[in-house]
């Protein structure tokens, strides 16, 4: 049976009068990697303190190995607990070398191996040469390596990650998040990982828990929230969106471009259509009813991507144009002004109701 790391029961933490994090429950399997995302401000960082002991249970509970750590009247704090810890900013000790870096981690070992045991660990992290180095004298993928490397040393069962690779240039930070999956995987560690950064957390996560303003809006994984977000909050945490006004009528959705299926909807609703930039595809071709005619404003290409900005006249209203963003593999560069058929992928877009 799987047994749970680490679990989060009905936890509220306010600062002064600000509600920093409202009902939060979750729960962390052994071997398991999960990640908070959402927007700045929304209560990720605060979870992850709790969850390490950092910060004090002001109401609900935290468990480990299924054994409560804090609750209002108890707490064990983060330096008792065997949990790895890894911030943004490194948090190595300037005035320790490498290697006494990792060992402050294994200050309690008695065993006499604490040298081994960390030389392993920077091992792990292909640091082993920068050991009798100082933390100034690496830069910061170096730096952020050895700060894994000392969290892990101690073979915590739990890690917690604040946006660890936030401080390092794009390609190292691809290069460093793939070894240290692969390394939480090697060491079947439970992680839980703060991110603002939805591929990063794609890339990472088992399953993902989205939140806003302190509360958790979706739990999934990252295929599920990609394909099936509960809100259009939730859609756009995975990138931009377009956004288009619909109205049910009879077994249609009418929107000012296109009509697509009512999806069961009753007649008179209103709804909000989002459509991913993705889902938007273009062809010379006069195809199916869910597409639609559009000039190109501009075309960039951004690497892997096209990124073409179209406008497209309202059906509903004479004079209006509707701006859309559509993002398309490889290089495909209409000229501006050019006149182009526009086909909506369905699986790619989003039909809410309009409260
Ligand atoms: P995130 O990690 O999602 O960016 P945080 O958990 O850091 O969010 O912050 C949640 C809210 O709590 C924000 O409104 C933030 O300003 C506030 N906050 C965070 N830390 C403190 C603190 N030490 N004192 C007062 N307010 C704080």
């Amino acid at each position: 049976m799987n047994i749970k790391a680490l679990e989060l029961t009905e936890v509220w933490h306010r600062y002064g009068e600000n509600l920093a994090v409202k009902d939060l429950s979750l729960s962390l399997y052994e071997g398991e990697v999960v990640c908070l995302l959402g927007p700045s401000g929304c209560g990720k960082s605060t979870a992850l303190r709790i969850a390490a002991g950092l910060e004090m249970v002001q109401q609900g509970a935290v468990e480990l190995d299924e054994v409560i750590v804090s609750s209002p009247s108890f707490h064990i704090p983060a330096e008792d607990r065997n949990v790895g810890l890894v911030f943004q900013d490194y948090a190595l000790f300037p005035h320790l070398t490498v290697i006494d870096n990792v060992k402050f981690g294994l200050k309690r070992d008695r065993s006499g191996t604490s040298e081994s045991i960390a030389l392993a660990a920077l091992e792990m992290v292909n640091m082993e040469t920068f050991s009798s180095k100082y933390p100034h004298m690496l830069s910061g993928g170096e730096q952020q390596r050895v700060a894994i490397a000392r969290a892990l040393a101690p073979r915590p069962k739990v890690m917690l990650l604040d946006e660890p690779y936030s401080g390092l240039d794009a390609r190292l930070r691809e290069n460093i998040r793939d070894e240290v999956l692969h390394l939480l995987r090697g060491q079947g560690c439970a992680t839980l990982m703060v991110t603002h950064d939805a591929e990063e957390a794609m890339f990472m996560a088992d399953n993902i828990i989205v939140m806003d303003e302190g509360s958790i809006i979706q739990v999934g994984s990252p295929d599920e929230l990609y394909f099936e977000p509960v809100n259009s909050f939730v859609a756009g945490v995975f990138g931009e969106l377009n956004k288009l006004d619909g109205l049910v009528n009879g077994d249609k959705l009418i929107t000012p471009l296109v009509e697509l299926p009512a999806q069961g909807l009753a007649s008179g609703t209103k709804v909000e259509v989002v459509v991913r930039p993705e889902a938007l595809h273009l062809s010379s071709l006069k195809g199916p009813d869910v597409c639609f005619e559009a000039s190109v404003i501009e075309s960039r290409l951004l690497g892997r991507m096209s990124y073409i900005h179209l406008s497209s006249d309202s059906r509903q209203r004479a004079g209006e144009n509707i701006h859309l963003h559509c993002k398309i593999p490889g290089r495909v560069l209409p000229s501006k002004g050019e006149c182009v058929r526009v086909y909506i992928d369905l699986e790619q877009t989003f039909i809410f109701e309009r409260n």
